[in-house]
């Protein structure tokens, strides 16, 4: 049995991350699945859940600071991240079923890294970024360079993710989510796309951006296919360059859920979502 320990402050957790051999965890939603399935065994677990600087979300003057341990149904339900990043409400809200948004964790779902993470894709698109502490230091870094690898971060030794920020100054005023699964709940991604869209008075794209996710070891951008697409307007046949051009740029793999090919079709299809978007001014 590992011992467990759950503290109420971050001058309690500071010492105890030096052990060796120690896992934190938040919502447990990944980490204590892995232990009962025995892939994971740490002589030393950490629940961070009690610890009030990882709570919460807070208006400040150069963004919106979003606390690691912030569940995703208390994110998803927020006045103010409903008002200003609609695109993370949808992701969270087809993020796993009611009890996993309900323990799971915005931080968990950064430090997993996992190529199919439902925030990802948004907050790569957002230019997020992530701030980190350690008992010594404070750092923060852009979240497309903290995620590494499939499950792999920059989280250094002794380390802990504090939360991620997000911008206010977003011009884009149409933003859009969607996870292809294999079912309409509970569903990992075979492919997923954030896009952030400006139009100009005469309806031509004056700034886009979009991230893939479930088609690469990490989420995917695409510069080439948003500069295609600037100063243009949606028009199908816009759409279907630009779709052969993302088909070029994603990198999936076969796994269980699909074939590399289906994602690779799919993450171009999912652009013709654009059109109704640029239409409907949300998401379609
Ligand atoms: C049935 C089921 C369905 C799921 N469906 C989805 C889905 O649709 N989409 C999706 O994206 N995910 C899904 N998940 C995965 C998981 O629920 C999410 O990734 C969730 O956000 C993880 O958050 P957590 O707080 O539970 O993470 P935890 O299990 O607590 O931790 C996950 C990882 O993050 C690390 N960690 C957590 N907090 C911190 C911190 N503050 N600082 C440093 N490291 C930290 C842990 O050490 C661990 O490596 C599902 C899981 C289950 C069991």
């Amino acid at each position: 049995m590992p011992r467990w320990l759950l503290p109420e402050r971050l001058e309690i957790l500071w010492p105890a991350l030096e052990e060796p051999d120690t896992t934190v965890y938040a919502g447990g939603t990944d980490v204590l699945v892995k232990l009962r399935a025995g892939s994971k065994s740490p002589r030393q677990l950490i629940c961070l859940e009690r610890i009030p600087e990882l709570q919460g979300i807070e208006d400040r003057v150069d963004g919106v600071l979003i606390k690691a341990g912030t569940t995703h149904a208390r994110i998803a339900a927020d006045p103010l991240i409903q008002a200003r990043f609609p695109i993370l409400v949808q992701a969270l809200n087809v993020l796993g079923s009611p009890p996993i948004r309900n323990m799971g964790t915005i931080g968990g779902n950064i430090c997993s890294a996992s190529p199919a993470g439902d925030s990802l894709p948004p907050l790569y698109v957002l230019e997020a970024e992530v701030e980190l502490c350690s008992r010594t230091a404070a750092r923060r870094l852009p979240i497309r360079d903290f995620i590494q690898g499939p499950g792999q971060t920059a989280l250094g030794p002794g380390e802990i993710l504090i939360g991620v920020w997000i911008s206010k100054n977003q011009r884009f005023s149409r933003q859009y989510y969607e996870k292809v699964g294999q079912r309409k709940a509970l569903a990992i991604a075979i492919v997923s796309l954030a896009a952030l869209l400006d139009l100009d008075s005469e309806g031509l794209v004056a700034d886009i951006r979009l991230a893939w996710g479930s088609v690469g070891p990490t989420v995917v951008t695409a510069p080439a296919v948003e500069a295609g697409l600037r100063g243009r307007p949606l028009t199908l046949a816009a759409l279907q360059k630009a779709a052969a051009e993302a088909r070029r740029a994603v990198a999936p793999i076969d796994d269980v859920r699909a074939t590399a090919e289906y994602r690779r079709e799919v993450a171009g299809n999912l652009l013709h979502r654009l059109s109704l978007l640029a239409e409907n001014g949300r998401r379609p």
